[in-house]
């Protein structure tokens, strides 16, 4: 008789770590885990009655959501040691869809519908994004070189991906590691805004994050344990800056002219594919400030931080009051003789837990089977479509001014019930820290410590603007000369400006700037441009940023399965090129533009780097990211043209060449 296979790594050996984690460890991720294992479905039904919605009006609810008895919650633990040290563990069996939305709608405390179930299995890690039988690699991917551009988040999940499928692919970065913005922001207190345990490859779950929401090295360290995990070191040319890239109508082929920024030297290479993975966090923005030559004052960009810089005991000045400048505030702020953030406008501003991650719930994610897939799933959908109705406007809201639904409403009075909590006994510093536009119009900045440092004496947030610079500072527009030891740039990136300075010319000699001009970037999906064959935007497109939740992660794994398939999917008819059809393209952006105008990032009191100088929300996906996700499972090859097929018998749709 066949034996089933067992649950992989159980029996767990070490019952101490074993009862550490699970007293440690969440308790409404231990039920999903103890039902997944055991089959016993009654866990659900019992805690069915204590587990709320965590997201409630696009809020995270306090305390997660759930308040499981702890009579019960003992009992499950129990049951759970039991299937996890017992000498008869489980059968091992993979998770079908069915009971992954039942316990996944329980442990939720709302029900998941059955167009996330896909997406969050994927998302989870329950369905390896890689993880597909390919068989043998067909011969014509082995021969098809693809070039990626950049070796960040993104380019290191375009390149594993490619490699998978068979392809040939060469890296180039300008920075002499992976990481790409991880690698470059080294400013202190530089960290991630979205949960770690979601800000990462669904198909490498890390189970050593520190904190709830992780520093920046940590991130690094883990892309480059990725990189060096499916060696991508040895494919990557370092300290090498794409200048440019041209398409060779004839050869069908593109020409990409590197730069090393060691000894300058020059190179061209050719590719038959070529993937920008740039990232939008690439270009520091330096703006033009009056008199800004005349500064002698010492002073950097928080994208170009060095080790060097030491701030103790120093009069610093901060300009800006972004993500970057809250992380570097709050670091620097015990440390300086005097702070000053000079900030433009103010943004809102919410609570967030700043946990630690408990050794037991590590051990857990490490060693417990399925802890880590649910747990992200947990992270995941608390990060994401739930907060979808804070940025939808309904046309009939009341006060269109200050917010632009009930939903967006509630999150505003939420946030001005921190601000006041934190600052109201300071009601003359909390007038200048309320936004006036809605929420979620620009990135909400994570509370994790801004409130309590303005309150400080040697802290001052100054809003009179500043007119222009000095030699020793600033001048603000009230005429005041504020003098500095050193002065800080948190004043973002230039997103707006994509795919800058690089040169780009398509098929016929299309300069992709020139078809763009300087701030209106469109492409299909907002991968593919008309007259592009072969060239993809991944994850550095226009309108791909879902602006109403979490997701880097999301968007770059959505679109390299996405431009993976259209590769492959081409390759196997016989093309060897293929290019956005023009009326696609247009008809995609339309409906684009539409779906905008319902949504925040429209509304006119929004001035946000998501929007161009002409208004238009040029950064902004207007979909729900699940949307984006069914959106980019296939191509769709009615809407593109492939060069002519090498078979014989291929169909008529495919014949058609630009
Ligand atoms: P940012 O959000 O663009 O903020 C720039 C700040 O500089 C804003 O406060 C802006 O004021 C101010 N500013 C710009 N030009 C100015 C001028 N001429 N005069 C005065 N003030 C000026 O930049 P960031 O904080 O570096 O963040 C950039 C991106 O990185 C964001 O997407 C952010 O979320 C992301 N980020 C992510 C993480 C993460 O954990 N994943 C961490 C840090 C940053 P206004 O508000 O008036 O425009």
């Amino acid at each position: 008789m066949e034996l089933m296979p067992r649950v992989r790594g159980l029996p767990l050996a070490d019952h101490t770590a074993v009862k550490r984690a699970l007293a440690e460890a969440d308790l409404a991720t231990l039920m999903a885990v103890l039902v997944q294992l055991s089959g016993e479905e009654i866990w659900l039904e019992r805690c069915a009655p204590h587990i709320k919605p965590i997201i409630f009006d696009g809020a995270p609810l306090a305390g997660g959501g759930a308040s499981i008895p702890a009579e019960l919650g003992d009992q499950m633990r129990a049951r759970l040691y039991d299937v996890l040290t017992g000498a008869n563990p489980p059968p091992q069996r993979p998770i079908d869809s069915a009971i992954f939305q039942r316990i996944a709608s329980v442990y939720m405390g709302e029900p998941v519908a059955d167009e996330f179930v896909d997406c969050t299995m994927e998302q989870s890690g329950f369905v390896r994004f890689l993880d597909r039988d390919l068989g043998d690699v067909p011969a014509e991917r082995r021969d098809f070189k693809v070039a990626i551009v950049g070796a960040g988040l993104t380019g290191i999940a375009m390149a594993i991906r490619l490699s998978a499928d068979g392809y040939s692919c060469e890296i180039f970065d300008r920075n002499p590691d992976v990481g790409g913005t991880w690698f470059e922001n080294q400013y202190p207190g530089v960290g991630v805004d979205t949960p770690s345990h979601y800000y990462s490859f669904s198909f490498e779950l890390n189970p050593d994050w520190s904190h709830t929401f992780s520093s920046g090295d940590q991130v690094l360290a883990y892309l480059q344990r990725c990189a060096e995990q499916y060696d991508l070191y040895r494919k990557t040319r370092f300290s090498t800056e794409v200048v440019s890239l041209v398409y060779d109508d004839a050869a069908e082929l593109w020409n990409v002219k590197t730069k090393s920024l060691l000894d300058g030297s020059e190179r061209t290479v050719t590719a038959n594919a070529v993937i920008n993975a740039v990232g939008h966090t690439n270009g520091p923005k330096i703006p033009e400030f009056a008199g800004f030559e005349d500064l002698e004052v010492p002073w950097v960009h928080s994208a170009r931080w060095h080790k060097d810089i030491d701030l103790h005991g120093k009069r610093v000045g901060l300009i800006g009051t972004g993500c970057s400048s809250m992380q570097i505030a709050v670091t620097i702020g015990p440390d300086v003789e005097q702070l000053t953030i000079f900030q433009r406008s103010a943004h809102w501003i919410r609570p967030v837990p700043i946990n630690v991650v408990p050794e037991g719930a590590k051990w857990a994610l490490r060693h417990i089977p399925y802890y880590g897939e649910w747990f992200r799933f947990r992270t995941y959908w608390t990060a994401s479509d739930g907060n979808y109705v804070n940025v939808q406007i309904d046309p009939d809201w009341h006060m269109p001014n200050v917010s632009v639904s009930r939903h967006n409403e509630a999150l505003r009075q939420r946030f001005l019930a921190h601000l006041e909590n934190k600052m109201g006994d300071r009601p003359e510093l909390m007038a200048k820290m309320i936004p006036d536009f809605p929420p979620y119009g620009k990135r909400t900045i994570n509370d994790i410590g801004w409130c309590d440092l303005l309150r400080k004496d040697s802290v001052e947030l100054e809003t009179s603007g500043i007119s222009h610079f000095v030699k020793s500072g600033v001048v603000t527009n009230d005429g005041r000369t504020l003098e500095f030891d050193f002065l800080i740039l948190a004043t973002g990136f230039q997103h707006v400006r994509m795919l800058h300075p690089l040169h780009i010319v398509g098929r016929n000699g299309v300069d992709l700037h020139d078809l763009w001009g300087e701030e209106d970037a469109r492409a299909y999906k907002g991968v593919a441009v008309p007259h592009f064959p072969n060239l993809f935007l991944a994850a550095s497109g226009p309108n791909t940023s879902p602006n109403h939740g979490a997701g880097a992660n999301f968007v770059s794994e959505a679109h390299v399965h996405y431009i993976a398939e259209t590769l492959n999917a081409m390759l196997a008819r016989g093309a060897r090129t293929i290019e956005v059809r023009q009326d696609a393209h247009d008809e995609y952006n339309a409906a684009i533009d539409d779906a905008l105008k319902g949504l925040v990032w429209s509304h006119p009191k929004v001035r946000s780097y998501y929007v161009n100088s002409k208004g238009r929300p040029y950064l902004s996906c207007p979909y729900r990211l699940v949307d984006s996700w069914h959106m980019m499972r296939s191509p769709d090859l009615s809407h593109y043209h492939l060069s002519p097929p090498r078979v014989a018998n291929a169909p008529e749709y495919i014949r058609e060449v630009a």
